[in-house]
Parts: C-alpha cells; structure tokens; sequence
C-alpha cells in the first residue's frame, strides 16, 4: 500500500488560523477490508467553512478534532477495490480530506459517488458542478426567487459559490451586479461571466461610499441578495434593496476569524419587509440533483467556464487555505494532489 502524506488539525487558533495550527506527516495506508476501496486525490477542496471547524465552538457541524486528518472535499480515482460498487479506475468525489489517498468503506450511505468527466472535468465536481454550486442554486432557487428582469446581487461574486450564482442568474434572465476585492475579479466577472455589472469594494471606504456606486449599478434597487461576505458590504447592500426583497444568508466571512460582524441597518428589515434567510446546503440534499443537473449543462455546454486557483502539492494546503480566507485565491481553491 502506498505512503499517505496528510496535514492534521494540531493545534487550534486564537484569533486569525496561522500555518503553525496545522501538521504534516506521513504515513502508511491501511490494508483494505473487504466493501473498502482505496481512492487517490487529484484534487483536494479547500473552502472557508473549514475555519469555523478549526474552532471548538458550537456551530451546525461539529468541530474538526484535534491530531486528525483536516476534513475536506476530494476527488480522485479508484485505485483499488474490496467492493463490488466500484473498480479500479472509477473517477469519485468524496469526503477524502487533506492527504492523497484515503481508505473508504463503499457501503457508507453518501461517502463517495461516482463522476462522468466526459464533458466536466474532474475539477469542477468540487466547484461549480459540486457543492459550491449546489450552494449558490439553493439560494438563488429557493430563497430569493426573482423574476426575469429583476435585479439580484452577490458578494464575493468571483469566488467558488458567487461565479456559479452569477451564472445561474444570468441564465434565468435576471440583471446581476457583483461586488468583489479587486478590478481584476471585477473585470473577470463582467467579461468571462456575464455580470451586467460588478464593484470593487476595496476602492469604496464606507457604505456610504459602497451605497452610491450600487445605486448607479443597480437603478431599479435590488430584489434579492447573496451574501457572502458580511459587514460594511452588507450594510451597503442593504440600502439599496427593494420593499418585499430578500436575502440568502450563505456566508460570513468577514467574521470568521473571530472578529463581531455587526449589522448597522437592521431596521431595513422592517421597513422594506424584507426576508433574510440562512442555510446550510448539506441539509437540503433533496435539491442536488436538480441543480447538479443545471450546473452540469452549463458547464459541460460551455456556457459556463469556472476560474479555479490551484495549489501543487499537499504540502501548500495550509498557505492556499489562509490565502482563501484573505480573498488571494480568484475562483474556485483547490489542491493539487497528483
Ligand atoms: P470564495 O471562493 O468566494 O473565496 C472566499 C472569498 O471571500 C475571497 O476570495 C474573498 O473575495 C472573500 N473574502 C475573504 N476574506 C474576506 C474578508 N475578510 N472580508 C470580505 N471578503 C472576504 O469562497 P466560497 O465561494 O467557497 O464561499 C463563499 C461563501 O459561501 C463563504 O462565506 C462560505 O462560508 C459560504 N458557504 C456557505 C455554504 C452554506 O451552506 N451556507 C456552503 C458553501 C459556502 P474578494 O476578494 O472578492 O473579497
């Protein structure tokens, strides 16, 4: 059996995560048991929900524990087989974690499922065909529901979850306006993506100043936001939205290192009776296949082309990681495992 590299969780953070709260060893890989399957990563996910697990704090998932594996999204290959679900060769996305191999009972209701990349490629089934996206079609379908021709709007709009919003929205016919950290990411958006327009919050020193430029973006007001981000984003966001508007509360980044992430406007909420909604997309597993199956044609049709940023090697997951959480990466984070 092969040598498995892996980078545990070693210590946790106080305040912001720092490459020292993580440990890389190497060890050996398990013999199989009869239903286990051995699967090599080609790609390990690295996403902003792995920080809160860092903390041993209460939240909607448990804490990552200490001296194990980090936890994480994979895909990969078969590359041995004690069950008859799968063979050698089988191309699977799963739950694999940050190391290059991982040993996986086949019967495990969930733990792996197999991927076609005829026409997407493996990458993308951690991204726009994957959770991401999944996350980004729960918030657009079923929480904030626009008609055609409405204006909808997205933070962190060039990232993993906000491209694949944005390329949902457009394809329902709505006007998008994206708020991202950069003129690159903003032009990316609007040009590769379709964003009918897209702000870069870094030029805009308070939510006054962000306000205005929404307002010249978004004329007729916003029907529906996807927030990613939190703070004076949000707050700027919500000046410019609509009576009976609503929100999908996806993320909070901004306050994921600790720090409070208050709300300055919150009696817009009455005043424009709006709905703000959180969600966590592993607890509607029911939608998958629907919005897999959108995500999948626009992709696999071309309509939709992610941008990913990919680290080489498992060694870099804990500075790519960091790097996420300070808005480095442009696109969809992944590591490189092969
Ligand atoms: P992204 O690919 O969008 O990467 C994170 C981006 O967030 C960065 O590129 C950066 O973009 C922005 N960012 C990072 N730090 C800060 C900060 N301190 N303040 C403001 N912006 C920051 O990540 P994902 O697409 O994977 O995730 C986006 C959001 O969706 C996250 O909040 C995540 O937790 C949430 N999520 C929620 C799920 C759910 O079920 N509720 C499921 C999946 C994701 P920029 O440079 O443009 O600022």
């Amino acid at each position: 059996m092969p040598q498995n590299k892996q980078i545990l969780l070693d210590n946790r953070p106080q305040g912001e995560a720092t490459a020292s709260n993580f440990k890389l060893v190497t060890g050996d890989t398990p013999a199989l048991q009869d239903g286990q399957v051995l699967v090599r990563h080609h790609y390990l996910s690295l996403d902003p929900y792995m920080r809160g697990r860092m903390n041993d704090a209460k939240s909607y998932a448990q804490p990552q524990p200490l001296g194990q594996v980090m936890q994480g999204g994979t895909v990969g290959e078969v590359v041995e087989s004690k069950s008859p679900k799968y063979k050698a060769g089988d191309k699977v996305v799963g739950m694999g974690g940050w190391q290059e191999y991982s040993v996986v009972s086949a019967e495990q209701p969930g733990a792996l499922r197999k991927v076609d990349t005829t026409h997407v490629p493996i990458s993308h089934y951690l991204g726009a065909v994957g959770m991401p996206g999944v996350t980004a079609w729960y918030g657009l379908v079923k929480i904030i529901d626009a008609k055609a021709g409405q204006t909808v709007a997205v933070s962190a709009a060039t990232g993993a979850v906000g491209s694949a919003f944005g390329a949902l929205a457009k394809a329902r016919g709505l006007r998008v306006v994206g708020i991202a950290g950069g003129a690159d990411k903003c032009n990316y958006a609007v040009k590769e993506i379709g964003f009918d327009a897209c702000i870069d919050y870094r030029e805009h020193k308070d939510a006054g100043s962000l306000s205005k430029a929404l307002k010249e973006a978004a004329p007729d007001g916003i029907s529906g936001y996807f927030e990613n981000v939190g703070g004076m984003v949000m707050d700027a966001v919500m000046t410019r939205m609509n009576a009976f508007s609503r929100i999908a509360l996806c993320g909070m980044i901004a306050g994921y290192d600790g720090k409070p992430v208050p709300m300055s406007f919150p009696q817009l909420l009455l005043t424009n009776r709006m709905r703000l909604e959180g969600f966590i997309v592993s607890e509607h597993m029911e939608v998958w296949p629907d919005a897999l199956s959108e995500l999948g044609q626009l992709v696999g049709s071309g309509k939709f082309r992610p941008r990913e940023s990919v680290a080489q090697g498992i060694e870099s997951a804990p500075e790519a990681f960091l790097g996420l959480l300070k808005g480095k990466n442009f696109g969809k984070q992944l590591v490189k495992l092969t």
